[in-house]
């Protein structure tokens, strides 16, 4: 099959370029490479292009027939998206749209959607079902929500069939130690605590310790980066099979503790970490942990990887062997 992975030099589209091309299928990534990195795209096609660039789109759908699209490629950081939001609705909402229309356009039928956990806001229940309301609370969830109100819109007036896979805290790397995390700059817990005993930082900030949840950090459930490349492509082969749109909740349904990933951390690297103690960061749920058994029913995904401590010491070997050198400067 072709895949048209949008995104694909990024964190977890550069994951998804390797299990597809490692499954046999032609992979083509779009990316602008402005968060990307053209040396995490281990094969296939590239097209360095914009979403914004509509004839750019139409010379790729023309050239490479693509049979699914995949799309990996928007802006991430909850509290940007607080100060910034035109950025989030302008790359997250009216890129995606342009990416649709051009399916549209050429006669792509089958869409796989990253989404995100942040369409549910401040949890009613626990774990989260994928029925759960949808009411987000800042303009990141808010900009995957609408959409996945698009998407309904879109597959009754033109046929467009997709999954979205609301993705919990995406962390890990691939086990081969080939592919990791390497945002610039890097926000999320794992590979920053993983920095910090690297040598990389001096420290790990715990943002609030003030939580409603036992020891008063906030819990969030961590799947591994190749297990949600796993469901990408079990989703994409039962949209084709079944020609059914659906969403699913990506998480491996247990929640850990800031404190409780730091203590993992150290024990996986058998260091010691200097932890600051910060106020809270705006917009942060106190728990959030998927359900993700609709996922584990619907499309046979179980995944493979589902212990904290091996996710962190995948990060870990990429964090101290994977990274490129230029990058792993401060090293101890
Ligand atoms: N966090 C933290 N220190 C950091 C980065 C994150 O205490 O340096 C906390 C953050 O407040 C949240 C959890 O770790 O409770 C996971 O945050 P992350 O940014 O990794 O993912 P998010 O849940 O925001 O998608």
């Amino acid at each position: 099959m072709n895949i048209l992975v949008v995104g694909g030099a990024g964190y977890i589209g550069s994951h998804m370029v390797k299990m597809l091309l490692e499954q046999g299928h032609c992979v083509i990534t779009y990316d602008n490479l402005s968060t990307g990195f053209r040396d995490a795209v281990l094969g296939g096609e590239f097209v360095k292009g914009d979403l914004a660039d509509a004839a750019r789109l139409d010379e790729t759908f023309r050239r490479f027939l693509p049979d699914a699209v995949m799309h990996f490629a928007s802006h991430i950081q909850v509290g940007e998206s607080v100060e910034h939001p035109a950025r989030y609705y302008a790359n997250n909402v009216a890129n995606t749209l342009n990416l649709l229309d051009a399916m549209v356009r050429h006669g792509v039928e089958y869409f796989i959607f990253s989404s995100t956990a942040a369409i549910f806001g401040e949890p009613e229940y626990l774990p989260i079902s994928p029925f759960h309301p949808r009411v987000p609370l800042n303009p990141y969830g808010r900009s995957k929500w609408i959409i996945e109100m698009v998407l309904e819109d879109y597959e009754r007036a033109y046929g467009l069939k997709s999954t979205c896979l609301r993705y919990f805290n995406a962390a890990g790397a691939d086990p081969s130690g080939a592919l990791g995390e390497r945002h610039e700059p890097e926000t999320h817990l794992i590979p920053l605590v993983l920095q910090a005993l690297s040598g990389r930082r001096d420290s790990i900030s715990v943002f609030g310790r003030d939580y409603d949840t036992p020891d008063g950090t906030c819990i969030r459930d961590y799947i591994h980066v190749t297990d949600l490349c796993a469901a990408h492509s079990l989703a994409m082969k039962r949209l084709m099979r079944t020609d059914a749109s659906s969403c699913y909740n990506l998480g491996n349904g247990q929640g850990f503790s800031v404190q409780e990933v730091i203590d993992a951390a150290e024990r996986v690297t058998g260091r010691r970490v200097k932890v600051v103690d910060r106020p809270r960061r705006s917009g942060d749920p106190a728990r959030l942990v998927a359900d993700p058994r609709l996922a584990e029913k619907e499309l046979g995904w179980k995944p493979a990887y589902p212990d904290l401590e091996t996710i962190i010491l995948h990060a870990w070997v990429w964090e101290s062997l994977g990274l490129p050198s230029e990058t792993r400067r401060h090293v101890a």
